[in-house]
Formats: C-alpha cells, structure tokens, sequence
C-alpha cells in the first residue's frame, strides 16, 4: 500500500496544480477569489507547520506570517478597489506593513541562526545588496524622485516600494551568505523571498517602464507570487523548519566557494558594467555618473574590508600554525615514555659534539648503557612496571649527570650518554656511581669509547658497543672501557 505523502509534500503538489489552473482563469471575481484563496492557503498552512512543529524563537515565524498576511490583505484591496489616486492607496498601508514585518521576520530568523557573529558574511551580502541598490537606484528610484508631477508625498510613497525591496533584498542575500541549516525547509522558505522578489521587480519594472507584461504576463507574475506563498507554507509545514531558526556552529561558516566567487564577482562589476554601458549608449555622457561613484566607493571599501578580514584570519591561522609546529619540532626531538632526548635529536647531536670536542682540543667520552635482563623483569612485574623502571632509572641518572652531558635513549632499553670534557678514566668513575643509583633492584652495564680526535661518530659509537658486549660476556652490572677493563 502507498504511504500517504507527508502534509509539505502534499501542499506543495495542491499548491502547485492550482496555480498553473491559475494561469488560465479568468480575469473576473473568479480569478480574484482563485488568487486569495491560494495567498490565504499559504497563511493557514504557516499557522498550521509552526502549531505543528513548534520551532524555538516562534515570533519570527509569526512576523512572517503577518507579514505574508498583510500582502494578502494588499492585494484584496488591490482588486476590490483599485483606485488611481496619484499619492496614496489604501493598499499601501498593508503592503508597507507587509515588508516591515517580513524584514522584521527575518531578521529575527537571522538573529536567531547566529548571523550577526559571522562578519565575513554579513560584508558578502552588504556586497550583493550594493550592486542591487545601485541598479534599483538608477532604474527604479531616479526616475520617481524626478517625477516632480508626484508631489514629495507621492515620490516618497513610489520609492518606498523599491526602498523595501531593497531590504528584503539585504535579508535575503544575508540568509543565504551567512552559516546555518540548509535543509528543504530553509530552501522552501527562501526560496519564497527569491520568488517574491523577483516577481516585485518584475512588477516594479513593468510600472516603471509602462510595459504591459499582457494578460499572460501578468498571469505569470501572479503565478510569481503565488509560487512563493505556496512554497512558504510548504517549508513552514516541513518538520526540518524547526533548524531555519537554530544557530550555525563555529564550524558551519560558509567556505569562500566557487560559487560565492562568482556571485561577489558579478556584484562588484555592476558598476563598471553600468558605467560602460551608459558611456555606450550616451556617446561618452554618463547621466548616473554620481551614483556609480557612490556605488563603486561603496563596494571597494566592502571589498577591502573582506579582505582584511581574510587577510587577518589568515595571520592569526599563521601564528596558531607556527605554534603547532614548535611543538611538533620539540615533540620530533624526545622520547615520549622517558622524556629524553631520542635517537633523531641523539644524530643530530653527535656531529656537534665532535666539532665542538676538535675546536676546544677537549676530550669527548661516549657511553652506551643497557639495562641488564630487562626482559626478565618484564615479564617478571609487567610491562607497566617495566616502563616506571625506565622512568625513574633516567631521572636519577640524568639527575646525577652535569648539564653539558647529553643522556639519549637510543632505543627500548639502550641509552647514550655524551660526556663532554670527560675523560675514560673520569667516565668509568661516573657510571660506576650511576649504577647502584638504577631503582628497583635493577643494574646496568655499560661500554665507554673516547675519541681519538680522528674516528666518524659511527665508529666511536660502535667502539663503545663493542665495550657493552664485552661487559655483558663479563657477567653484567659493570662498565666497560673499549681499552681498559673495569671490574664492577
Ligand atoms: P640483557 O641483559 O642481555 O640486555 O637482557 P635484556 O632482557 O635486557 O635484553 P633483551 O634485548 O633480550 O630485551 C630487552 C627488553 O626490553 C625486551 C623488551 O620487551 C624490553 N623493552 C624495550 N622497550 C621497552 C619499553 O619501552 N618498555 C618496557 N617495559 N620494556 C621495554
Ligand atoms: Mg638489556
Ligand atoms: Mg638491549
């Protein structure tokens, strides 16, 4: 048996069967019932998803669907009585209201999703809404405010209508640049801005222009429209609703994408593109020259201030990186269990031992020391204490070593020592009062090699090897002179 559709999908589906029956009803009390009957759909379907879902910060929600309520009392007034009065219409008080509250909405809505923290964002959108103010500007506003026959009244009750659009254009652009949820509900819901818009403008530029869209094309533009209302009361019937409203994570700020590229791109160029196109058509007179410099200065100093935001995120990234990798160099240099210097940091050190033991005539001892039947301890107390062993042995051995000693820990339980200035006999001395010092019970031999002055620190370190094994054959817990033997 077939699932019954969730409650969006079905809205969505009605919805949308109905405004393309839209398209071809007629233009009389039909049509104008058809058309309300859609808008006010849309509302009961907003009431209805957020009873339904009940999304925090719920007055945003209600600001919206005031606000979409308004404009469907707008257009009933608009259709019942259509009246040609020059300055003001009653229909201008509920749309006006409508954009109020709308912006309100989604200001809230933005508030809510933690856009205000995001400044990089906030500056793309600044971006996208200059370009549209300048074109709203220079095609919508301009010609009204020279329209003297208006009266000031008039002139500013026609700009207000772009002047709004302007800021549900500023909404708009800032939801979809700024972080957060992107489910289906957000783009139902922002998809309804988009479409409301772009049917504003249509509709503002055909009253701008005097060009008459048609029957059909006025259709459209009403089918612009009613898309909107119904895709809104589909998004806010979508249980996914509930995240438009929720704060974005630091993590969920939105990449410079490709995408957003081409956007800012194509924004930042309106104004050169405005400036080349009226230079064309004007034979070198550009009537809105003021305007473009107003919008180019604008937008360069939104550019600059983005950039310095990147550039300053990226600075302080360099400093947490440089950080990160002091650490990871020191981290590179120690052996983790006894915190000694390891065998990269011990072939780092050899070669300078030398040079500095040559340049100073001094004498240079090394030392290589090795647990005796480690093993056996091991599996005698466990490895842990094994480990503690290790621990403990090296700090009361490097304790008991001067600060120009080097005490390496060439591998599992083999240690270097590098004595500089130190002599055999003075380094047999000093291991053999290391060795009663070794915790635990436990005893140590050892291989002591003196440089000739001539010999690679390889050969030197393999003298000294050779000098361990000869104790261990000796019986252990002793050290071992490559030439002199001592006895424990
Ligand atoms: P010898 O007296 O001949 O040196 O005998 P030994 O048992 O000390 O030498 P052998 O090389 O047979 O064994 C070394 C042991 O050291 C084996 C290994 O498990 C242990 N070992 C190596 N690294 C570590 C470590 O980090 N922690 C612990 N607990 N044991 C280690
Ligand atoms: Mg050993
Ligand atoms: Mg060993």
């Amino acid at each position: 048996m077939l699932k019954r559709p969730p409650a969006w999908v079905g809205f969505l589906i009605c919805g949308m069967l109905f405004v393309a029956l839209y398209l071809r009803m007629p233009d009389n009390l039909y049509g104008v019932l058809g058309w309300d009957g859609v808008a006010v759909a849309g509302a009961v379907a907003i009431v209805v998803g957020i009873r339904r879902n009940r999304p925090e910060g719920v007055a945003a929600w209600w600001l919206l669907m005031a606000g979409q309520l308004a404009n469907v009392v707008g257009d009933i007034i608009y259709f019942v009585a259509p009246d040609d009065a020059e300055v003001f219409h009653p229909y201008d008080v509920p749309y006006l209201l409508g954009y109020g509250l709308q912006v309100a909405g989604l200001l809230s809505l933005l508030r809510r999703r933690g856009a205000g923290r995001d400044w990089a964002t906030l500056v793309d959108s600044m971006i996208i809404t200059s370009a549209f103010a300048l074109l709203s500007w220079v095609f919508l506003m301009k010609p009204v405010a020279a329209e003297a026959s208006l009266g000031l009244g008039g002139q500013v009750m026609a700009i207000s209508y772009p002047a709004f659009d302007l800021l549900l254009v500023a909404m708009v652009a800032w939801l979809l640049t700024a972080g957060g949820s992107r489910n289906v509900a957000f783009f139902l819901v922002a998809g309804y801005m988009v479409v409301f818009l772009v049917g504003d403008y249509f509709w503002s530029f055909a009253n701008q222009t005097s060009y008459d869209p048609g029957t059909l094309g006025g259709r459209l533009i009403d089918c612009a429209y009613l898309t909107g209302y119904i895709a809104f009361g589909a998004g806010a019937l979508h249980p996914g609703m509930v995240e438009i409203g929720r704060t974005a994570g630091p993590q969920r700020v939105r990449p410079m994408t490709l995408h957003r590229l081409v956007l800012l791109t194509t924004a930042t160029l309106i104004a050169p593109a405005l400036l080349a196109w009226q230079a064309y058509s004007g034979g070198g007179r550009v009537p809105d020259a003021y305007a473009i410099v107003v919008g180019s200065v604008v937008m360069f100093l939104l550019v600059i201030a983005r950039m310095t935001m990147l550039v300053r995120q990226v600075q302080a990234q360099a400093v947490v990186l440089a950080e990160h990798a002091d650490l990871l160099r020191e981290a590179a240099q120690l052996d983790p269990l006894t915190n000694l210097p390891n065998r990269r940091a011990w072939n780092a050190a050899l070669p300078s031992a030398l040079q500095h033991a040559a340049r100073h005539r001094a004498p240079l001892t090394l030392a290589v020391l090795d647990l005796d039947h480690f093993k056996v301890f091991n599996d005698t107390h466990g490895h842990q204490t094994g480990d503690r062993l290790l621990i403990e042995a090296t700090a009361v051995w490097s304790a008991n070593l001067r600060s120009a000693d080097v005490l390496a820990r060439y591998g599992g339980e083999e240690f270097v020592a590098l004595l500089p200035g130190t002599t055999a006999a003075e380094a047999l001395d000093l291991l053999d009062r290391l060795r009663p010092l070794t915790p635990m019970g436990c005893t140590f031999s050892a291989g002591v090699a003196t440089w000739d002055g001539v010999e690679s620190g390889e050969e030197l370190l393999g003298r000294a090897d050779q000098a361990l094994y000869r104790a261990k054959d000796a019986g252990r817990d002793r050290v071992v002179s490559d030439d002199v033997i001592a006895a424990a």
